[in-house]
């Protein structure tokens, strides 16, 4: 393909995404295919001879879309949302057209001077303490890792790293293995200290996990995967009250700021730290500078060497959105979480699980597990909405999380409506078949 094709293929995939986003409430939420399904429609192994365009086009109806969850779609409610914009779709297509890989200043300097920029931005979007920001020549700073995991991984290394030298300083005596295997990592059954945790949208008190922290010199690692996003609302920034306390900070604007998959935003008060546990210096990567708010290698700031342009995403999102247009999303979604769990409380047969705070909705018939497995198993075979469950204190929750961008009052109406429709299918049996014993 050169360049002159790729303007038209371009254009007409440009046209494909459109329409498939534009029309995406017509596709079916979750796929009929069982496991095993694509590998007899595509060839054995790699074609010994180039293949058209066309070629490969068609197949994307016949061969990918059959297979497709369609997490844009409005009736989607599972899991937390993917962001999705169609800003940060332009980006991805400029960071791939530029093609570099900015493991350091020097590999592509506006790749990572827009990244520091970029997470300085969003950063006092949520209104971190000043500790968080690189600024001109502050000691702290963001990078944008690939997931949530990836940062908690990276915060608990750095951790390890930082106690074993300071353990050192004080007792050279001590080889680093002594140390190794007397450190302890505390965490609750939800990992480390989480603003809106993954089953049912809970929240750790910072404000009493971070003095003890403190006093005790232990690493305060913060998870706000999802939830982070909520606090560019003033209304909803007193959830991360007691940040001032951590050493490190995690969201992802890949769940619910509108930019794609992947940009997760983390933030350390001290960069010092991350250089000090990654830091790597053969002579192929060093150059003249010093690592400072001005010269930041990020490949020392992260697991892996290479790294995309993802702060375009941010960039484009950001500006196009405004910061207005971002609350305005984060507030929808809210509201319509709440007028989920307002039809859930007209009805008698269900209960609330959790307190509704953002925009996730943990709720179940009043009744067994097994009942509420089945009521899951009959929503997703209807495949009309797509919902997945979780566990809170031993019982079966279903989890309805408000995710498309484009998911209106209407849509949860239908979901609604559609629940208790199965809901009231299903006890007519499942009396019949269970009561009488
Ligand atoms: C979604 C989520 C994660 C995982 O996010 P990844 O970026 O996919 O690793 C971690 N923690 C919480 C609280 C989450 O909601």
């Amino acid at each position: 393909m050169d360049a002159a094709e790729f303007r038209k293929r371009g254009k007409e995939m440009v046209d494909y995404v459109a329409d498939y986003l534009e029309k995406i409430e017509k596709r079916q939420v979750f796929p009929d295919v069982e496991p095993g399904y694509l590998r007899p429609l595509i060839a054995d192994c790699a074609p010994q001879d180039p293949e058209s365009f066309e070629d490969v086009f068609k197949d994307i109806e016949k061969i990918i879309m059959p297979g497709v969850t369609h997490w844009h779609s409005p009736y989607f409610f599972a899991y937390f949302p993917s962001a999705s914009s169609f800003p940060a779709l332009l980006a991805d297509m400029l960071c791939g057209g530029i093609g570099c890989v900015g493991f350091s200043w020097a590999a592509s300097p506006a790749c990572t001077e827009l990244e520091t920029v970029m997470l300085d931005w969003l950063g006092k979007m949520v209104n971190l303490p000043k500790e968080f920001l690189a600024e001109k020549d502050g000691q702290g700073g963001g990078v944008i890792q690939g997931s949530a995991s990836e940062a908690t991984l990276i915060a608990l290394l750095a951790a390890r790293t930082k106690i074993i030298r300071q353990v050192q300083s004080e007792k050279p005596e001590l080889t680093e293995a002594d140390i190794m295997g007397r450190l302890v990592a505390y965490a609750s059954d939800q990992f480390c200290a989480t603003l809106g945790t993954t089953s049912c949208c809970s929240f750790d008190k910072l404000l009493e996990l971070g003095p003890i922290c403190n006093k005790e010199n232990i690493w305060m690692h913060i998870d706000a995967a999802y939830a982070g996003s909520a606090f560019i609302c003033p209304e909803f920034r007193h959830l991360l009250n007691g940040v001032e306390f951590a050493d490190s900070f995690n969201f992802n604007p890949h769940k619910w700021l509108l930019v794609n998959f992947d940009c997760s935003a983390m933030w350390v008060k001290k960069r010092s730290d991350l250089i000090g546990a990654f830091k790597l210096e053969p002579l192929y990567l060093q150059h003249h500078h010093q690592e400072s708010g001005l010269v930041t290698d990020y490949r020392h700031w992260q697991i892996p060497l290479g790294r995309r342009f993802r702060s375009l995403k941010l960039w484009f999102v950001l500006r196009m959105y405004g910061v207005k247009g971002l609350q305005e999303h984060i507030r929808k979604h809210i509201r319509l979480s709440h007028q989920f769990e307002h039809l859930v409380l007209q009805d008698e047969r269900f209960e609330i699980c959790a307190e509704v705070v953002l925009g996730l909705v943990c709720f179940r018939l009043k009744g067994s597990n097994e009942l509420n497995e089945a009521l899951l198993k009959s929503i997703n075979d209807a495949k009309k909405i797509h919902l997945v469950p979780c566990h809170l204190r031993e019982k079966f929750v279903l989890r309805f999380a408000v995710c498309s961008r484009t998911v209106e009052s209407t849509h949860i109406k239908f979901a609604w409506q559609h629940i208790s429709q199965l809901a009231t299918d299903l006890l007519k049996t499942w009396e019949h078949n269970h009561h009488q014993q």
